[in-house]
């Protein structure tokens, strides 16, 4: 097959702008304009999407959820593969692995493995698509205890700059496989299935969910660290400054979820979460049972559709005043707005060793706003909130997650020292002219160069 059979649409295509930004899931739309969008429905398509950039002397771009934030998909001068309708997962009963493609969501894979007793921790949100998720790092179900998702890739198959098929594991083409997680859009190849290691699943989910005024602020903010940190393996533990969506009135929410086998150990892991929470609560929820359909369902609504978003994040140092440093961040959310603040709960898994792969940023406490609104005319006001509220916020981190960052807007660390210079080196050794987008930072020139991986504040 050559690259002139699979179909490529132009810039003067009808249906050209549906391509471009139709399945961005941020309303936000970038003033971005590939050259060409491939919708790739098989391997094939793929490797002649490279080919034609490579004659035309193009870049590519990949989508397969379209989530990323900052619409990284969307570039100049590129072939935007699509990933969209190149759909399979293939679960092995003997290993256990499933083979998925990259535009398989977290909710879909779920769906799948639930009928076999089995389960993949993918993204909280249903529709993100496993292909950026799981580049990055992936923060999915209880995190902080199960580790990152892209722990459970046991292997890739990929079709590297340069148009090869290639297969990448702990033993062949390793430094790719090193690459894939934790890369994010740095990854200087497409990925074209995952194979993951899945878990079995849980029959026996409860949240406790308590909602307090900010008066009990500092109260808290300093309970649900301190029970994060006594809870059992079985709890992911988030606190979040909301905007109550009836009364506007802001509020602190905090939720534990857990994942157990049965009813009794599920009362026991929340019990003491249950005994020591502060008085003053004006919502309570005390171990209801849920489900991951019913935990998506709650994630769909915090990030609707069809809204305009700016996403921040920052690992906060373990030794900061986490309750002070977030103050700001959790309390003085932008009026009218549907924006929340979250603190996630990574430890203990932040304090043992990684194993070797390019993600390598870790810190006992995870912070992101997710600035949410409808109409334009809020842009301004909403991302000046954003950079105010970060500017006091990453003098106290660590460095942030690719996931909710945009390179165009602010420097920061995202990996180790070590692991983000040879990061560097993967990428211009299997992609020497820059073929694949990477990272886009301001003017989009990053280009085979990378990310600097500093902050842009003096320690
Ligand atoms: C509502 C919402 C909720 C979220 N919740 C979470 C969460 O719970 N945990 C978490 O960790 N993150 C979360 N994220 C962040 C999300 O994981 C990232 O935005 C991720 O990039 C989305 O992946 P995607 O495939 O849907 O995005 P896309 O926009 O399709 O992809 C993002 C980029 O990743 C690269 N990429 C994607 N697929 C491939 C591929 N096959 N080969 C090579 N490169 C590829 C490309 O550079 C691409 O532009 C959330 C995002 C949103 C919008």
């Amino acid at each position: 097959m050559t690259a002139t059979e699979t179909k490529v649409i132009y810039r003067d295509s009808p249906t050209y702008e549906q391509a471009r930004v139709g399945r961005v899931f941020n309303h936000r739309r970038p003033k971005r304009y590939p050259h060409g969008v491939v919708e790739a429905t098989c391997v094939q398509d793929i490797i002649n999407a490279v080919q034609l950039a490579k004659s035309e002397k193009l870049r590519v771009s990949v989508r397969s959820g379209g989530h990323s934030w900052a619409a990284w998909s969307v570039r100049d001068d590129a072939i935007l593969i699509d990933l969209g309708k190149y759909n399979f997962i293939e679960y092995d009963e003997e290993t256990k692995i499933a083979k998925v493609s990259p535009s398989t969501t977290g909710r879909i894979l779920v769906e799948h493995l639930s009928g076999k007793g089995r389960m993949f921790g993918g993204g909280h949100c249903p529709d993100v698509g496993l292909g950026g998720f799981l580049l990055q790092g992936g923060m999915g179900w209880n995190c902080k205890n199960w580790g990152w998702a892209c722990e459970q890739i046991a292997a890739i198959d990929v079709v590297t700059a340069d148009g090869t098929a290639l297969h990448c594991n702990e033993q062949e083409n390793s430094d790719l496989f090193w690459a894939a997680r934790g890369a994010g859009p740095g990854f200087p190849a497409i990925v074209t299935a995952f194979y993951l290691k899945t878990r079995e699943s849980f029959k026996a989910m409860k949240n406790s969910t308590f909602i307090y005024p900010l008066s009990e602020y500092k109260v808290v903010m300093d309970w649900v660290q301190k029970a994060a940190k006594e809870s059992d393996e079985s709890i992911e533990a988030v606190a979040v400054g909301i905007i109550d969506p009836t009364t506007q009135v802001p509020r602190i929410l905090t939720s534990f979820l857990c994942f157990q086998q049965t009813e009794s150990a599920a009362q026991a892991s929340l019990a003491h979460i249950n005994a020591s929470h502060p008085p003053g609560a004006i919502m309570e929820a005390v171990s209801q049972p849920t489900s991951l359909a019913n935990e998506y369902c709650g994630q769909d609504l915090a990030n609707p559709h069809s809204h305009r978003y700016i996403a921040e994040n920052a690992y906060i140092k373990n030794d900061a005043d986490v309750t002070e440093v977030l103050r700001k961040a959790m309390t003085t959310l932008p009026e009218g707005s549907k924006a929340f603040t979250l603190w996630f709960s990574m430890y203990p898994g932040s304090r043992r060793e990684l194993p070797d792969m390019a993600l390598s940023m870790q810190s006992d406490h995870y912070m992101a706003l997710y600035t949410v609104w409808e109409k334009e005319e809020d842009d301004q006001r909403c991302r000046e909130w954003v950079t105010d509220v970060m500017r006091e916020v990453e003098r106290e981190s660590v460095g942030a997650y690719l996931g909710d960052s945009d390179f165009q807007v602010r420097k920061t660390r995202f990996w180790g020292t070590e692991q983000g210079k040879r990061l560097m080196e993967v990428r211009r050794k299997w992609d020497p002219v820059g073929r694949v987008c990477g990272f886009l930072d301001e003017g989009d020139k990053s280009g085979v160069e990378g990310l600097e991986n500093v902050h842009e504040w003096q320690e």
